[in-house]
């Protein structure tokens, strides 16, 4: 990844915005650019645009939404802001915030209307730390499903999507404005295009092991279970050309993927009222704080192991996720009719888990907190059948990033803008502060969604050039 002088370099072919990267951030920043009428050229490494959009759940939050109102859900994007900066311990950026918590509801509601994603509100859990329902997802509770069908909008909309199309570097002028870049093609051949407006949408470092382990040092060797092209090339390019970086130990952990399966296990599995033991069957933490910082948590433990411990009610709730239906087709999850047959299927001493189920449905019935600090109320009893499945902490993306203001421009350090780069999703910094405990449920998909809708119609500024794509 490299800046290279701008002086005296041809270009093969002019388009006014380009944007690196078509996961969620980069198409929907794309169809906003082409809402606001600019010709827009999308370019992905991959063959098939897939990111770690398609490996999440596609769960969006956003306050105030139709799809709330209709169930009765009062929301809005102030008590949003609070939960999120509750979460994050006041870290984010008021500002940013602000923009991305206003933004977020209609930005879904015009990817319904005008786009054709059939979102709904998820009304039968609440992840913690929201006060109120208010994650929005598509059908089938997918991230494919939400990369595809902003793919086929895209397509739709006229934006230009180059496919194994790999940036490997700038070309900038000395006051850091970005005048094109070089793409690398499968059969090594380079291209080089100009523009007038970049946006980086080419995700965080997680799949970069020497970035990670600099900046999130205790998931250094955890499993990184997001997509291997996030190798920190907009941190790396926006550091070069004099961007200001912030919070860049924070991060999305979860805390319960299936191992060895390396599928995640929904964290209702928990805000129901599971629990999760170590391999010698003692609990081990209060589970409710949230999953994100559970990966280094469960990481402690010995193997670096856990089991995720719930029943046959909240397998229900669990099973609208298509993760949780391919882990139970793949056999991860043990079923028992009673707690000593989960033991033994699980190979953990019976009086352990015992223990632990009588103590988290006594707490359950009587109120009051375990010696962790949890509160169970407000989740009945786990009644058999019984169900368990061996996770362990995973990375799941990087949150810190190059700083931007409200209109997704990347700031240097002096509080000035770069001229003409944008940055949105994983490749900017979010607003989840500098710890893992600071991801609210949602933040990655949050920044990408939002603030690609907001740099997308922040392009409406630049000129328009005519171009040609082969
Ligand atoms: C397992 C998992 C579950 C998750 N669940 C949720 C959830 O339910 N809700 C939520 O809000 N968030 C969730 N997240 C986080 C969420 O997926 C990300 O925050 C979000 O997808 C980021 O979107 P993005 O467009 O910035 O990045 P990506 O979707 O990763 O897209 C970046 C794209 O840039 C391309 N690219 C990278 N470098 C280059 C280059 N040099 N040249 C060209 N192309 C390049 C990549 O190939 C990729 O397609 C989850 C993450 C994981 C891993």
């Amino acid at each position: 990844m490299s800046i290279l002088l701008a002086e005296g370099i041809a270009f093969d072919v002019k388009v006014p915005i380009v944007v690196i990267g078509a996961g969620a951030a980069g198409l929907v920043a794309a169809l906003s650019a082409r809402e606001a009428g600019q010709d827009v050229l999308v370019l992905e490494r991959d063959a098939v645009p897939r990111g770690s959009t398609a490996l999440s759940a596609g769960l969006i939050p956003a306050p105030g939404t139709r799809w709330q109102k209709a169930a009765g859900i009062v929301d809005s994007p102030e008590l949003f802001g609070r939960d999120i900066a509750a979460k994050a311990s006041g870290e984010p950026d008021p500002l940013l915030l602000k923009t991305v918590t206003e933004a977020i509801g209609p930005t879904i509601e015009w990817l319904a209307d005008h786009h054709d994603l059939p979102f709904s509100v998820i009304e039968n859990f609440r992840y913690p730390g929201h006060t109120v329902c208010r994650m929005h997802g598509l059908p089938t509770r997918s991230g494919t499903e939400l990369v595809d069908r902003l793919r086929e909008a895209a397509d739709r909309a006229g934006v230009d999507l180059l496919c194994g199309a790999r940036v490997t570097s700038l070309f900038a002028e000395l006051d850091g404005r970005v005048v094109g870049v070089e793409v690398e093609r499968p059969d090594r051949t380079k291209e080089r295009i100009e523009c007038e407006m970049l946006i980086l949408a080419c995700n965080g470092y997680g799949g970069n092991k020497d970035l990670v382990q600099r900046h999130i040092p205790e998931l250094g060797n955890a499993l990184y279970f997001g997509h291997e092209s996030n190798q920190g090339d907009a941190l790396l390019w926006g550091q070069a050309l004099g961007a200001a970086t912030r919070h860049l130990s924070g991060h999305q952990g979860h805390g319960s993927v299936a191992h060895p399966h390396g599928i995640l296990i929904t964290w209702a599995t928990i805000t129901e009222g599971g629990f999760q033991v170590n391999l010698r069957g003692e609990r081990f933490s209060d589970e409710s704080h949230g999953y994100s910082e559970q990966a280094a948590v469960v990481l402690r433990q010995p193997e670096g192991i856990a089991w995720t411990i719930f029943d046959a009610r909240i397998a229900g709730i669990a099973r609208q996720f298509e993760d949780f239906r391919q882990a139970e087709a793949l056999g991860a999850i043990l079923t028992a009719e009673t707690i000593e047959e989960l033991a033994s299927k699980m190979s953990l001493p019976i009086e352990s888990l015992k223990a632990n189920f009588e103590e988290a449905n006594a707490l359950k019935h009587a109120g009051g907190l375990d010696s962790f600090g949890r509160n169970f109320a407000g989740t009945p009893p786990l009644q058999p059948p019984y169900h368990a499945v061996r996770v362990t902490g995973a990375l799941f993306h990087t949150q810190g990033g190059l700083v931007v203001d409200g209109k997704a421009r990347v700031m240097r350090e002096n509080g000035t803008a770069l001229p003409n780069l944008l940055a949105v999703g994983g490749a900017a910094c979010g607003v989840s502060g500098s710890k893992a405990e600071g991801y609210l449920s949602g933040n990655g998909l949050l920044s990408a969604v939002a603030l690609g809708r907001v740099a997308g119609l922040a392009t409406a500024r630049a000129g328009t050039m005519s171009h040609k794509i082969n």
